[in-house]
């Protein structure tokens, strides 16, 4: 198949570049503003793996698209960790809302199928938890994580609109924590900081008091939650969770992760991020139900691949 990657240099887009790569041609487009071009220096003399150094939020990836005539379309574009939207939240909103508006031109009239890439922030400080599809989320429209939450929301009502009235196949998974080899170093999520601050016996920094809770998903299940999403023989005209639903608090990963590391660091307590989500865990009873999808791999397998591709890069 002849697939596009949109974001592709990131981290979930440039791990789907591997899986994808040994049986299909592969282009990715990414701006490369939050991704980086390391992440895909390895396929770059791969005959099926084609580089653009362009951004979705530009016309020009309209005609791209028509000209190429791809079988299918993954959208990763968009800055997705809270450090990187807080400080690009014009981009980010940009990247959201007019990036994917061109994804839907592109496609409308065709029979190319479109990933898109939501998350589970459009459930914002959920007052529910686990969070089900069909809650409707609780978020700061004003906040500043609202350029990230409200943008991949206006994403999602912009694609069903377009599902309504041209009927183009898009399916949106709203992925929540994921995890693993790829993430950069720098992007500031808690998994990159910690383990790196364990690594390098520095101060491991809990923003809060760390009561606060996520559930992280390892990335190869992500990923085989997003081509079972993409190879289901039917359309799917709504959004499904995509995550691991084991809840951990921020403290205890920090002492997971710092007895793991067997390392000097200290934790250290914060102040707190604004607006900051304070338990998230996604009801997968869908992604079971329609995809027979669920999690595989436990947090401490996952976790100790990911310590070491980033020991492996000290
Ligand atoms: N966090 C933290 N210290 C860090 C990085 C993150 O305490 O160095 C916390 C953050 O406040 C949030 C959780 O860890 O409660 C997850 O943050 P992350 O940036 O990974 O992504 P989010 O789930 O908020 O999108």
């Amino acid at each position: 198949m002849k697939i596009l990657i949109t974001g592709g240099a990131g981290f979930i887009g440039s791990n789907l570049v591997e899986k994808l790569l040994a049986d299909n041609q592969i282009y990715v487009v990414d701006n490369l503003s939050t991704g980086t071009y390391e992440n895909l220096k390895e396929f770059e003399n791969n005959e099926n793996f084609k580089f653009y150094n362009m951004d979705i939020t530009n016309n020009k990836i309209i005609s791209f698209i028509r000209e190429n005539s791809f079988d299918i379309i993954y959208n990763f574009a968009c800055p997705a960790s809270p450090q990187y939207y807080l400080e690009f939240p014009i981009e980010t909103w940009e990247s959201s809302v007019l990036g994917v508006r061109n994804l839907l031109k592109a496609i409308e009239g065709t029979k190319v199928k479109l990933f898109h890439s939501s998350t589970s922030e459009v459930y914002g400080d959920a007052l529910e938890n686990p969070q089900t599809e069909d809650y409707w989320g609780n978020v700061n429209s004003i906040g500043v994580r609202a350029c990230y939450d409200e943008g991949k929301r206006a994403a999602e009502a912009l694609i069903y609109d377009y599902i309504r009235k041209y009927d183009v196949d898009v399916r949106v998974a709203r992925i929540f924590n994921t995890y693993g080899p790829k993430m950069r170093k720098e992007d500031g999520r808690i998994i990159s900081n910690f383990v790196n601050q364990a690594l390098f016996n520095e101060n491991i920094t809990i923003y809060g008091e760390g009561k606060q809770t996520r559930s992280f998903c390892y990335i190869d299940d992500t990923l085989d939650f997003i081509l079972k999403l993409m190879s289901f023989d039917k359309k799917i005209p709504f959004p499904i969770n995509v995550g691991n639903p084991v809840e951990i608090s921020v403290l205890d990963v920090a002492n997971i992760i710092k007895n793991t590391v067997n390392t000097k660091s200290s934790i250290v307590f914060m102040d707190a991020m604004k607006d900051d989500p304070q338990k998230r865990k996604p009801n997968i009873n869908k992604a079971k139900e329609i995809l027979n999808w669920e999690p595989k791999i436990d947090f401490n397998i996952g976790l100790e691949k990911t310590i070491k591709y980033f020991a492996g890069r000290k």
